[in-house]
Parts: C-alpha cells; structure tokens; sequence
C-alpha cells in the first residue's frame, strides 16, 4: 500500500543530498577506505565538537556504544544497573550481555522518561551504574538524576540513541554522565546506510578502554592487550555521516515545527495526550526523534489513520517488563503498562510537509468525531 503519509522517507531524504553522498561514497570506494580511516576520525572530531565533550569514538551501533560504556567502567556479573521498562529493548540487553542484572524502575506519564522519585528505592549495595534513557528526543530530568548519582557514587551512561542534540538546562545531552551512547540506525535524527553508533565521553581512561573494545583489543597490530570485540564503525558509514551531520541542526528545527503544528492542531482534542510542547519548559530543548501520544482507543485509532492513507508506528504493545524470555516479570511497573497500552507514534521527519501534518491531525479530529 502506497501511503499518503508514510511514516518513514528514507528515499527522500536520499534524492536531497544525492549529489554529495553519491560523490563521498565514490571516494571512499575508489581509495578502498573501508576500516578505521580518515572518514571515522572526522567523524568522531565533528561528532565530539557538537557535543561539547572531549572525545567521541565510533562504535557498530547504539548497542555495543552501552556494552563497550558499560565493559570499560567494569560492570560485569554481580553488579546492578538501573534503568526504565519504557524503552528500545537494547538498553536492557546491554545491561544482560555485561552479566549483570537490570533493574528497571517506572516512567512518567507526561513525558516518558524515567521517573526521577523511584530512582532511591531501587538502589542496593550492589547498584553500580543508572542508565536514563533520553527517550524520544527528550532529555531525563538530569539535575534530580546527577544529584542521586552523586550522593550514591553511581556512574552514568545516557542512552542517548534517540536524542542526539537535546538539550536540558542548556546543556548538551551524552555530556553528564560518564559516557553517552548514539545510534546512527537509519530511523535515528541522524542516521546513516545501515547500523551505526557512537560514543561519547570526557574521560580519557574510558575513551582509550573502547577503542580497545571495538577493535579486537589491538593496541597496535602486534599487541593485542584483551579480548575485544568487532565493533567499529565502518568508514563508508562514516562518511555518509559527515554530509549528514552538517544538516543536523536544521533538521532539528525543522522537527521542532513540525511537532508545534501537531500541538497546536491537536491541542483541542482531549482524546489525545500530546508530549510536552516545544517551548513549554527552558529546561528542555526536545529534538523529537519521535512524536508519540497517549490516544483513547489507541488500536483503533491506528487501524482507521492506515485506512486513511496515514502511517503510524505502535510501537511497543507489550511492555518489554511482560515479554516473554526476557526474565523481566517480576518488575511491576504500572505506568510503563498503561504507556505499552496506549502509546502511538505520529510520523515525524524533517521531509514531512505541512500538508501530511496538518491531514493527520484532521484524519485524528475526524476519528473522535470532530468536523474538520
Ligand atoms: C535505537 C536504540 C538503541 C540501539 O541502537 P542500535 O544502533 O539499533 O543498536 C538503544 N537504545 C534506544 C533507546 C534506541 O532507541
């Protein structure tokens, strides 16, 4: 089905920025740049300069960026790690693939991020690092977490996956904690060819611990110092980024809009509870990886805008705390299950028109029976 409004473009965004990719992945070809080349060095230089931070090392994904954060300040089995239910399944995974135990705790309603008064109850003397997860472009509340952190002698690692660019209280988000960790994953605000990621940190211990980690543990080619892993961002990848990067802090804008036309347009209908609105809080500067709402009859909702030609995403339906295999049901999480119950996402990227917005929101009006 071709869709009026699909819920993602990539080959629109492509067609813009044609002429530059075709010409940087030629060059790239041509030299036979292919493993920890130049591109990746740049990469990493524009990368930690956009963040404010001292370093920035490209990684495979989003993923291994949490493990090789989490490997390099010795997390391993026995330990604890706490972070939410209420996110991408491979926040909890990194935590699993170090051998130690995730610890999840709730998340708010107004804005899905982790609920900052359960964090105390769920530390133990075995807690030795939180992972926030700065969820659909909206940064955690970083000055209740640090100040916890602090008191308890907890590292932090951001997941930062889906908020590259966020902001809280000025300041850069994957800048707090001990490291933060990005995905370049295609559907991410910035994404490239295939699976990548990134780590960022101002701590030249952990820095000089995850170049080991993502290249087999090769200090130099003859002297391999500890067990690695394959988990380098490939330099094609990273040269596609560096085109990419440059138009970030438009394409930041440009959600920015886009999510303050679904406010506006949505704000008079009390059947959906939107995501806090773009300029309603100075602490936060939201970046909008996603446009999620709270929307009464949620499954019927999503059935009726794809019989309307609009392209929604439910995302995740069963709590991860209730999926099956992954050992997690003893949490009891009420927030997190009504969220899993009624969470969709709108389409959000810097390629929709006005147009597709403005028809979704009358196509939603028109399902709780609103004339347009
Ligand atoms: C996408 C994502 C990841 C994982 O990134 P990959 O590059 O797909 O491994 C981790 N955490 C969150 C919150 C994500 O959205």
């Amino acid at each position: 089905m071709k869709y009026r409004v699909p819920f993602v473009n990539y080959p629109l965004q492509y067609q813009n920025l044609k002429t530059e990719i075709d010409k940087a992945i030629r060059r790239v070809l041509e030299r036979g740049d292919l493993i920890l080349r130049k591109d990746v060095e740049e990469f990493e230089e524009r990368l930690s300069s956009f963040l404010g931070v001292k370093y920035a090392v490209g990684v495979s994904n989003g993923t291994d960026a949490i493990i090789f954060a989490l490997k390099a300040i010795g997390i391993g089995r026995g330990d604890e790690v706490i972070t939410v239910s209420h996110t991408f399944v491979a926040t909890v995974a990194a935590i699993v693939h170090c051998q130690a135990k995730p610890v999840l705790i709730d998340v708010k309603e107004d804005d899905y991020t982790m609920d900052m008064d359960r964090l105390e109850e769920a530390i133990t003397s075995k807690t030795k690092a939180i992972i926030p997860v700065h969820l659909n472009g909206r940064s955690c509340d970083m000055q209740k977490l640090m100040r916890v952190a602090k008191r308890y002698n907890l590292a932090v690692i951001e997941d930062s996956a889906q908020a590259l660019g966020a902001k809280f209280k000025g300041k850069m988000i994957g800048s707090f904690g001990v490291a933060g960790t990005f995905s370049f994953y295609p559907a991410k605000i910035l994404g490239c060819f295939g699976d990548g990621g990134a780590l960022a940190t101002n701590s030249k211990k952990i820095y000089q611990e995850v170049l080991l980690l993502r290249d087999h543990g090769q200090k130099t080619k003859i002297n391999i110092v500890r067990y690695g892993f394959t988990g380098r961002l490939d330099n094609l990848q990273a040269a596609v980024l560096n085109i990419k990067i440059k138009h970030l802090p438009q394409w930041i804008k440009r959600r920015r809009k886009l999510a303050m036309i679904y406010d506006e347009g949505l704000r008079d209908c009390p059947e959906v509870k939107l995501p806090p609105s773009p300029c309603s809080d100075n602490s936060y500067y939201d970046v909008y990886q996603n446009y999620v709402i709270r929307a009464e009859r949620r499954d019927a909702l999503f059935k009726y805008l794809k019989s309307k030609g609009v392209e929604c995403l439910i995302k995740d339906p069963i709590a991860l705390h209730h999926q099956k295999g992954l050992n997690l049901y003893k949490f009891r999480l009420p927030v997190s299950e009504k969220l899993a119950r009624e969470v969709i996402s709108l389409p959000m990227y810097p390629e929709l028109k006005e147009t597709q917005v403005e028809y979704v929101i009358k196509t939603i009006k028109k399902f709780y029976g609103y004339r347009a």
